[in-house]
């Protein structure tokens, strides 16, 4: 089938991928100049499997009212005259409930897991390298309360098949040294050795590189203005090339993966997507031989930071804010990130060197992402993705040429359009 993915994300450039590996002619639009430039540029790099809790939990609107007023709260709503918002914001809330964190849970991790065993594939298949670091995550904590609430989540993963070991502050620093200089603020961790971590949007790029060998086409420097529908189809891609030139573009079929700005598309088609822009921030430090950066992924519960070492660079990326398509650069938050990581890693890194970053998560109330068949016969969405689109790259783009396939994934998870999985999913896929 000829097909046109919108989106050259982490997630529209590894389904072009799984959907050219199946077959399919494809071809990938976006507006940047190459992948991976919008939200998949610098985020935290984790590969974070088994700490899948969403934002949305039973904790969470306690926490909300709690930082309501802080500019550089972990998580803020800045209010605004947007229903879109207001709806969302409702919806997170029905999502706190606690069946409805379980189910949520439930179907991140499967997804995850299936989506790390089939990054572990990919990169055994095509040695793509990406600063990729398989030495775990520690996620750990400086408040007792907050770690005895951390218990019962961490027992929910692994009942799903998670390996998750909580552990005291001393076997934090074993796990990681360069916690050392933190020791006196850690009351514990919980340790998920089979996580990874790497640079999202090297993968990015080189898979598009790899993509483009085998027959991908990337159309870039291309911006979308809109989908034309006639009946219940997509007929064709309205585009406008990098010279200002208008075209049109046609397929069989389209893959809808252009992260935040998804659901300004599908509600023109009659498809209402509940993806709303989380703002988040990063900042990225060089890293040298005299410095004691940390190697093992971190998450640092108190500010809901995370800290990825890519190579010579140490990744700080974290906090969310509500508050529309606006990118930016909030000072206060990016200076709340640097004073955390030189707080806790005096010597990380050059602070003279810091670069800043801000990017939109494109999240669903739930944080489980709209995968599958639309309504729209020929129109498949991949997107809405929020905190854990590098996670569950390969396992959605994987599921998805699947699905476009006619083959029954081999994930159980709630795909849209109601694609059942296969009846034994291979064990070595879902359980790596
Ligand atoms: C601070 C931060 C930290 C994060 N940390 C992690 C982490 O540690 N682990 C993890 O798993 N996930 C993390 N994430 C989430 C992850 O980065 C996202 O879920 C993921 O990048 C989303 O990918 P995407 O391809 O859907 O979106 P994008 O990367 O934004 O791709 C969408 C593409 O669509 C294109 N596009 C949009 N509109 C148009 C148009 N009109 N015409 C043409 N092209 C268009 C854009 O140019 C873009 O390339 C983090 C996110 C942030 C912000």
């Amino acid at each position: 089938m000829k097909m046109l993915v919108l989106g050259a994300g982490v997630i529209g450039t590894t389904a072009a991928w799984y959907l050219s590996q199946s077959g399919h002619e494809v071809t990938v639009v976006d507006r940047q100049t190459r992948a991976g430039n919008e939200t998949s540029f610098a985020n935290g790099g984790q590969i974070s499997v088994s700490h899948a809790e969403p934002w949305a939990n039973p904790h969470a609107p306690m926490k909300l009212v709690k930082w309501l007023a802080r500019d550089d709260a972990p998580l803020l709503l800045r209010p605004r005259l947007d229903p879109a918002q207001w709806r969302w914001c409702v919806q997170f809330l029905i999502e706190c409930l606690p069946s409805r964190t379980r189910h949520n849970i439930a179907q991140l991790v499967r997804l995850g897991l299936y989506s790390r065993a089939s990054l572990q594939a990919l990169r055994a298949e095509t040695g793509i390298a990406y600063d990729h670091l398989q030495r775990g995550i520690l996620h750990f904590y400086t408040d007792a309360h907050e770690f005895d609430a951390a218990q019962a989540p961490a027992q929910v993963m692994r009942d799903h098949g998670c390996e998750i070991e909580m552990i005291d502050a001393d076997r934090c620093v074993q796990i990681e040294p360069a916690l050392a200089t933190a020791r006196d603020r850690l009351v514990g961790g919980s340790f998920t050795p089979t996580d990874e971590s790497g640079d999202a949007h090297r993968f990015t790029v080189e898979l598009a590189r790899l993509g483009g060998e085998r027959g991908v086409q990337f159309l870039t420097g291309t911006r979308i203005l809109g989908l034309t529908r006639v009946g219940d189809r997509i007929e064709s891609v309205r585009v406008v090339d990098a010279n200002g030139s208008p075209g049109t573009l046609r397929a069989d079929a389209y893959v809808m993966a252009l992260g935040s700005y998804s659901p300004l598309m599908l509600n023109k088609v009659g498809i209402d997507a509940p993806i709303y822009p989380t703002k988040g921030y990063s900042v990225t430090i060089p890293v040298g031989a005299q410095h004691t950066a940390p190697q093992v992924s971190l998450t640092d519960d108190e500010y809901k930071i995370v800290f990825s070492r890519l190579g010579d660079r140490l990744r700080c990326a974290g906090t969310a804010e509500l508050n529309g398509y606006d990118t930016e650069l909030n000072e206060v938050r990016c200076r709340a990130i640097v004073d955390r990581l030189f707080t806790l890693f005096p010597n990380a890194g050059d602070r003279s060197q810091v670069r800043y970053w801000t990017g939109l998560r494109p999240s669903t109330p739930s944080n489980v992402p709209l995968i599958g068949r639309s309504r729209i016969g020929n129109l498949y969405l991949n997107t809405g993705h929020g905190t854990l689109g590098w996670t569950h790259a390969c396992g959605s783009g994987r599921a998805l040429a699947d699905i476009v396939s006619g083959r029954a994934p081999e994930v159980d998870f709630a795909f849209l359009g109601g694609a059942r999985p296969k009846r034994n999913p291979a064990p070595a896929l879902v359980n790596a």
